[in-house]
């Protein structure tokens, strides 16, 4: 059987790529950021991180076209394999031709979540987030600490901050949301499905919040 088919909405800091990485694990899914996979490219210096690299550090999006083809070929490995998308689609042109890809694979959406937070609180979130640049894992110097201070828990890889939290590319990346992607809420809505749930609580709360919904 073909396993469970999820989108995760949300402004950056909302939490989406912690609760992503979380229901995965629970669900056994394929967990597919385009943040990590573009992050991983510039790392790499391949040619699409080359074409990624300076949107990413303005806070812009990367062009659709770019990014529907890694989601495509992501897609066609994983097969007829469940996952959760965290970061995409961001615009409605990526969400209509998520569609298409799906349709011309006979799958579908099962659910699509919105993990929803106050602006202000996403601006304090992001501006003291640490991540590791190995394993992606996500820290934050209030509230999600290491064992050993700097050092990623999972890989013990020094961890670094990323150059898009700076706050005023916080603020743009926000206004970028704002403008390109909550518009997808009114879209997936009309589809008929869309689960809120509430950011503004701790990890682990949040996490078994959309387990029970998704049940
Ligand atoms: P994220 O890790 O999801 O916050 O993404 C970091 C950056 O990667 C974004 O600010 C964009 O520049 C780029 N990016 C990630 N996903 C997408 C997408 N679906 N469409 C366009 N740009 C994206």
């Amino acid at each position: 059987m073909a396993g469970k088919h999820i989108v995760i909405l949300g402004p950056p800091g909302s939490g989406k790529g912690t609760q992503a990485v979380r229901i995965a694990e629970e669900l056994d899914l394929r967990h597919l950021s385009t943040g990590d996979i573009l992050r991983d490219a510039v790392a790499g210096k391949t040619p699409l991180g080359r074409q990624a690299e300076d949107y990413m550090k303005q806070g812009a999006l990367v062009p659709d076209d770019v990014v529907l083809g890694l989601i495509n070929e992501e897609l066609e490995v994983i097969g007829n394999g469940g996952w959760i998308l965290d970061g995409f689609p961001r615009t409605l042109v990526q969400a209509e031709a998520l569609s298409e890809m799906l349709e011309a694979r006979s799958h579908r959406i099962d659910h699509v979540l919105l993990i929803d937070v106050d602006p202000e609180v996403i601006v304090e979130r992001l501006t003291s987030r640490l991540v590791c640049p190995n394993c992606n894992a996500v820290y934050n110097l209030d509230s999600i600490k290491t064992a050993v201070p700097g050092a990623c828990d999972v890989c013990g890889t020094e961890l670094v901050k990323r150059p898009d939290d700076e706050e005023e590319t916080v603020r743009q990346r926000l206004r970028v949301y704002e403008e390109q992607t909550s518009p997808l809420v009114v879209f997936y809505e009309g589809k008929g499905g869309l689960i809120r749930i509430n950011g503004a609580s701790g990890i682990e709360e949040i996490t078994a919040e959309i387990l029970r919904v998704l049940k």
